[in-house]
C-alpha cells in the first residue's frame, strides 16, 4: 500500500476537478493497493475501493487491508456495479485511464453511468511510478542481481552446437532456482547474423563457433523486473566486431557518466547517439537509449531524444545503446541504473 502515491494522486484529481478516478491497469492497481489479483480501483477524495468479484475477494482483503472491497454480486456487470457506486457516492466527474479501458467498456460505462461525465486521463499513476520508493529499489536490486547471476550462468554453459532455444531454456530454469517468479520477458538469444535483430527471440538456430551472441534477459522478483543485455563471444572476435563493441561500450559509458538528477534526458541520449554517429553508424542505432523499469519492463521515463524532462532522483532506468548492421550482426549493451543526486548507481554490476 502506497499512501504517499495515493496522496499525490488525489492532488492530481483536484487539479483535474475529478471527484472519482477509476484505475484499471494492472501494474497501477498493484502499485497503489498492493493487490496482485484482478480488480479495479475506485478512488474518491475520501474513499478507496477495490472492485472485484468472488474469485479475488479473499485475496483483495488480505493483500490490500486498508482498502474497502466491493465484490460484484452474482452476474452483475462491471458497468452496473460502477453505476451503483457512482450514484451512492454522488460522483459527477469520473476520470478513467484512456489506455487501459477498451472502447467497448467505455461505451457501456458511458451508458450505465449517465449523467456522470467520464474524463480520459493518461499516465497519472505511471508518472508517480517513475520515481521509486526505497522498498521498490530494494526489490529492483534483487531482480537486477538475479539477471547478473543468470548472465554469468549463461557465460559458463554456452557451447557451440546448442540451439538458441536450448540455451534460453536452461537460463530460464536457472532464474527460477535463483528465486525469480519467472523471466521478466521472452528472452532474446540472437546469434551470428541474427544479432542484428533488435528483438530476435531465441530460435532453433544452432550457435556456431566464432559467433557473437546477443543475450537480453530479465528476472521478475516479487513483481519487479530487471533488464540486462550482454554480448557473448565464442572463440575469436573479428576486428570489425571488436571495433563496434568498443564503440557501443564507450557510448554507454558516456551516458552513464552523465546521468544524474536534474540532467536533461534528451541531452544524455544525444551524447550517446552523437558518439555513435561520429563513427559513421548513426543510422544503425534506431531506438531510444533506454526506458524506466519497475512493475513493468518498459515504463516511464522514456530515455529518448523526444523526452523534454530531466532525470529525477529515484528513477530506475536502462541505458542500452546499440549498433545493428543488417545481414552482418549487431551489438547492444544494456545496464540498469538508479538515478542519484550527483550521479547514478549501476544496479547490474558484477559482470
Ligand atoms: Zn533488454
Ligand atoms: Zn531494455
Amino acid at each position: 500500500m502506497n499512501a504517499l502515491a495515493l496522496d499525490k494522486l488525489r492532488q492530481q484529481m483536484i487539479a483535474l476537478r475529478l471527484d472519482g478516478l477509476l484505475i484499471a491497469k494492472k501494474a497501477n492497481t498493484a502499485y497503489l493497493s498492493g493487490l496482485r489479483g484482478e480488480g479495479l480501483l475506485l478512488i474518491t477524495p475520501r474513499r478507496k475501493i477495490i472492485l472485484t468479484d468472488f474469485r479475488f475477494k479473499e485475496q483483495a482483503a488480505q493483500e490490500a487491508k486498508s482498502w474497502q472491497t466491493y465484490s460484484r454480486p452474482g452476474f452483475q456487470s462491471l458497468s452496473e456495479s460502477l453505476a451503483r457506486l457512482a450514484s451512492k457516492l454522488k460522483l459527477r466527474r469520473l476520470g478513467f485511464e484512456a489506455l487501459a479501458i477498451s472502447y467497448e467498456l467505455y461505451s457501456k460505462l458511458k451508458r450505465a453511468l449517465e449523467p456522470v461525465t467520464l474524463v480520459p486521463t493518461t499516465d497519472l499513476v505511471e508518472q508517480l511510478r517513475a520515481i521509486k520508493t526505497p522498498a521498490e529499489i530494494k526489490l529492483l536490486k534483487k531482480a537486477a542481481a538475479c539477471a547478473v547471476q543468470s548472465y554469468l550462468y549463461a557465460r559458463k554453459i554456452i557451447r557451440a552446437g546448442q540451439t538458441e532455444k536450448d540455451l534460453a531454456g536452461k537460463i530460464a530454469c536457472f532464474m527460477q532456482k535463483q528465486g525469480a517468479q519467472r523471466p521478466a520477458f521472452e528472452m532474446i538469444v540472437a546469434s551470428g547474423k541474427r544479432s542484428a535483430l533488435p528483438h530476435g527471440q531465441a530460435s532453433d538456430k544452432i550457435i556456431r563457433a566464432n559467433e557473437a551472441v546477443l543475450l537480453d534477459l530479465g528476472c521478475r522478483v516479487a513483481g519487479y523486473n530487471s533488464d540486462l543485455t550482454r554480448m557473448l563471444f565464442l572463440g575469436r572476435m573479428k576486428p570489425k566486431l571488436k571495433r563496434i563493441y568498443d564503440l557501443v561500450f564507450q557510448a554507454q559509458q558516456l551516458a552513464i557518466q552523465a546521468i544524474k538528477a536534474g540532467e536533461e534526458i534528451a541531452r544524455v541520449d544525444g551524447l550517446c547517439r552523437q558518439h555513435i554517429a561520429r563513427a559513421g553508424f548513426g543510422a544503425c542505432f534506431g531506438h531510444a537509449l533506454g526506458h524506466g523499469v519497475g512493475l513493468e519492463v518498459h515504463e516511464l521515463p522514456a530515455v529518448s531524444p523526444k523526452n523534454q524532462d530531466v532525470f529525477k532522483e529515484g528513477m530506475v532506468l536502462t541505458v542500452e545503446p546499440a549498433i545493428y548492421l543488417p545481414g552482418w550482426g549487431g551489438v547492444r549493451i544494456e545496464d540498469m541504473v538508479l538515478v542519484k543526486k550527483n550521479g547514478c548507481e549501476v544496479l547490474t554490476t558484477g559482470t
